[in-house]
This record gives C-alpha cells, sequence and structure tokens, in this order.
C-alpha cells in the first residue's frame, strides 16, 4: 500500500462501524483529510456483523437507544438517497414483522409497560396487548403463563445488514477512503498521542487520528494505545430450523422470557431463526467460534422453550447452526463512543453488546461529527460517551436480548 504511508484518519476495523464511519466523515464538506480503513479480512466472515440476526427495533429502554435506532430507522428507509442516490447502491427493504416481548411475571409486566410509556413519548408506538389479544393476533403463540406482551410493528423486524455495509463501503470509497486489507498488529504512542499505525505486512502509517471499531477485537486494540477497555467477546449460538408444516398465523420476532428468541427466516411461513446464549456466559478468544455443547444446549435449553411457547415447534428440525461474537461491554451492555479521556486522538466505536449493526448510520454520523467539529450535532450521544467509565456511570439498558 505505497500511495499512502501517512493518514489523518487510520479507522481500525472495517465491518459495520468503520464502514459507516468511512462514509459520514467523507461526506462531511467540512472534512478534508485522508482517510484510511485498516480491516484484517475484507469478507468479514468472523465480524459480529456477518454473523447478526440482522434485526433493528425501537424497544429499547432507554432514551439515547430509543432516539439512536429511530435515527437509524429514517436513514435505511432512505438509505441510497441519503448515500447520494448512486444507482449501484441498494436500497434496504425492512421486513417489518414487529418484536414481540413477552413477560410472564408481575414485575416483569411493570418494567414492559414503563418501556411502552418511555417509547411512545418518543416516537415508538409499542402496544400492550393482554394474553387473549397476543392470541388473536398470533394463533401459534402459546400464552397461558403470559401476563402482557410489548409489540411494535413499526420498523421493528429484519434488514440486509450485508447490504448495508457494501453500501457504506461502496460510497465511502467514491468519496476517496481507501480500505486495505491487513491487521494493525501496533499503535505508536508519543505521550498522550498515537502517533503511527503498525501492520502486520511490516508496513506503518502514520496518523492524525485512530478510530477502534475493531468489534470484539476491541479491547486488543485498546490495549495497543496503552488503554484498558471493558470489552470482551461472548458467544451466541444460532440456529436455523424449519417445521413440519407452515404456521397458521404470522410470527412476529418473539422474546420469551425463558432467555431464547426466535424470528421468521424467510417467508414461507416454515423457517426460523432462533438465538440463545451458552450458559454460563463467559468471554471467549474471538477467533474461538467452537461449541461442543451445542446438540446437548438445543435439547435441554432451546428446543423445550421453543416447543412450549409455539406448539408447532414441537416437531422442527435444525438445518443450521452458527456461533457468533457480541462484543460485549461488561461495564453496562452499551456503546463506548467517542474521544477516550486517556489520549488526544484516540475515539472509540466499541461495546455495542449485540445492538450495534442497527446503530451503525446512527453511530458512524455521531462519531464523524464529534471528530470534525469536535461536538455531538444531529444526535446527542452524551449518555454513551467512553468518558463514563472514568466516573463511574452506567447507561442501563434493560432491553439486551
Ligand atoms: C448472534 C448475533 C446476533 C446479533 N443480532 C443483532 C441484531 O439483530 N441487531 C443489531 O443491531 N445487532 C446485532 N448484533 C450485534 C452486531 O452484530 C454488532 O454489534 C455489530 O455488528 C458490531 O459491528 P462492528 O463493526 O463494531 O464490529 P465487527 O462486526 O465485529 O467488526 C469488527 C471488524 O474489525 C476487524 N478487526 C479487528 N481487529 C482488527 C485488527 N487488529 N486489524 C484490522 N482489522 C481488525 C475485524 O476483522 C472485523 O471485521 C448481533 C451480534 C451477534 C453475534
Amino acid at each position: 500500500m505505497t500511495e499512502m504511508r501517512r493518514a489523518d484518519v487510520v479507522i481500525v476495523g472495517g465491518a459495520a462501524m468503520g464502514s459507516a464511519l468511512a462514509f459520514f466523515l467523507a461526506d462531511d464538506p467540512a472534512f478534508r483529510g485522508r482517510i484510511l480503513v485498516i480491516e484484517a479480512d475484507m469478507s468479514l466472515a468472523r465480524s459480529a456483523t456477518a454473523r447478526s440476526h440482522e434485526s433493528i427495533r425501537g424497544q429499547f429502554t432507554t432514551e439515547v437507544n430509543i432516539r439512536l435506532s429511530r435515527f437509524s430507522l429514517a436513514f435505511l428507509r432512505d438509505f441510497r438517497a441519503r448515500l447520494g442516490g448512486d444507482r449501484d447502491i441498494a436500497d434496504i427493504p425492512i421486513r417489518e414483522h414487529g418484536y414481540l416481548y413477552l413477560a410472564a411475571t408481575a414485575e416483569g409486566a411493570r418494567q414492559l409497560a414503563e418501556s411502552a410509556a418511555l417509547q411512545r413519548r418518543l416516537g415508538v408506538p409499542t402496544e400492550l396487548l393482554g394474553p387473549d389479544e397476543i392470541a388473536r393476533r398470533f394463533p401459534d403463540i402459546h400464552v397461558q403463563d403470559i401476563r402482557l406482551g410489548a409489540l411494535n410493528t413499526d420498523g421493528e423486524g429484519r434488514f440486509d445488514g450485508s447490504a448495508m455495509v457494501a453500501g457504506f463501503r461502496r460510497a465511502a470509497r467514491r468519496r476517496g477512503v481507501v480500505f486495505h486489507e491487513d491487521e494493525v498488529v501496533g499503535l505508536e504512542r508519543q505521550g498522550a498521542r498515537v502517533t503511527a499505525v503498525m501492520l502486520a505486512s511490516g508496513e506503518r502509517i502514520a496518523c492524525g487520528l485512530v478510530v477502534n471499531a475493531a468489534g470484539t477485537r476491541a479491547a486488543e486494540i485498546a490495549a495497543l494505545a496503552g488503554i484498558d477497555l471493558p470489552v470482551e467477546p461472548r458467544k451466541r449460538f444460532s440456529w436455523v430450523f424449519r417445521t413440519a408444516r407452515p404456521l397458521r398465523g404470522p410470527l412476529p420476532l418473539v422474546i420469551d422470557p425463558a432467555g431464547v428468541h426466535v424470528l421468521p427466516e424467510g417467508r414461507d411461513g416454515r423457517h426460523f431463526l432462533c438465538g440463545a446464549r451458552p450458559e454460563p456466559d463467559l468471554p471467549a478468544a474471538p477467533d474461538d467460534f467452537d461449541a461442543p455443547e451445542e446438540d446437548a444446549f438445543w435439547l435441554a435449553r432451546v428446543w423445550p422453550v421453543l416447543a412450549a411457547r409455539v406448539p408447532a415447534f414441537e416437531t422442527i428440525r435444525p438445518m443450521r447452526f452458527w456461533v457468533g461474537h457480541y462484543d460485549y461491554n461488561t461495564h453496562d451492555a452499551n456503546a463506548l463512543l467517542g474521544f477516550h479521556p486517556a489520549l488526544e486522538n484516540f475515539v472509540c466505536m466499541n461495546g455495542f453488546s449485540g445492538h450495534g449493526l442497527q446503530q451503525a448510520p446512527g453511530v458512524g454520523l455521531a462519531v464523524a461529527e464529534a471528530i470534525v467539529h469536535g461536538n455531538w450535532r444531529s444526535l446527542a450521544l452524551d449518555p454513551l460517551h467512553v468518558g463514563r467509565l472514568q466516573r463511574g456511570e452506567k447507561v442501563v439498558e434493560k432491553a439486551i436480548i
């Protein structure tokens, strides 16, 4: 990569976050620098981005996450135009099947009602449904143990995350961003500044600013700069399965109180995707995709929950299984964003803990504006600023799936 031995901004990681940021930076008329994205594997095969469930929802329990998600929704609905109308960029349809949170206890129902009130105040039309209403609208769902459900179908569902990343990349390249496949293995520091990025190929890139968009490897990149970042990879299991016969009615993305979620995969009413976290939920190496306990876990902890909730799921056959990692922020399971207080020119986009794909447009724009203009502009993301770690503050999001 001889053409760029110096970059004004080096972004480490070119998946959802790195690509979104690269686009918004390059698109800002006030930004004139050279942007270089270093991505270890351009196929993104092992990234959280490629292994996610590609879903978006407004049903969060914190104002900042609700606002971020609604911004991203508006952006995705108008994706191609917002990226400049390039004919080679795909539109991103959202399959708005909705999310249905179920509560089986009085406390769970109280929390759903409280969250729905906040969501409605912020423009998310969440409905609260009693068991009879749930059964009427979704006849396959077993509701005898359920006290309350929270449903929203406006802008909640599945979208094509790969198309989003491809669109950001293409639009960023058109604006002069260089994407380079290599691995960042070192950061040079002088005092409170990072001055250069060292690559596995042996190359050294002098830089004005470094952005950590390394997902599940965020703590490794921070450590290269001498910073301790509480982000660790946590395995998440996903199965696609098929029913013996189509369901009687539609199914939204259902979040079962027993800790399993399930959503439609395709449109034939017979294929579904479900996800669960292993127990115990321990940190893993970012390149560890093994799951020796998968079969036993499916039989003991996943299938019984699915079959109890949707009787038609008693006769199902898993067709595909994969392991992905959450970029889990152990401090408070929320994004860590912005200039790190310990360094002058080190920016974080980390710790998304399972809801990062949908936040990429909003976070990309907000962090770009923070870099170019020195403050949040379009979206006030101060609650998610990485500086809360030092202050011991937490942003507690109760709706982590
Ligand atoms: C099973 C599962 C389901 C999910 N479902 C959803 C969902 O429905 N909705 C949602 O919004 N979010 C979901 N998420 C979360 C979402 O996928 C992530 O939060 C988001 O994709 C994070 O994007 P990222 O770009 O920050 O990180 P990543 O996608 O992890 O990408 C980081 C990139 O950095 C690169 N990199 C790392 N280290 C280096 C280095 N040293 N040098 C160069 N490159 C490097 C990696 O190769 C990688 O491509 C899910 C995650 C999982 C695992």
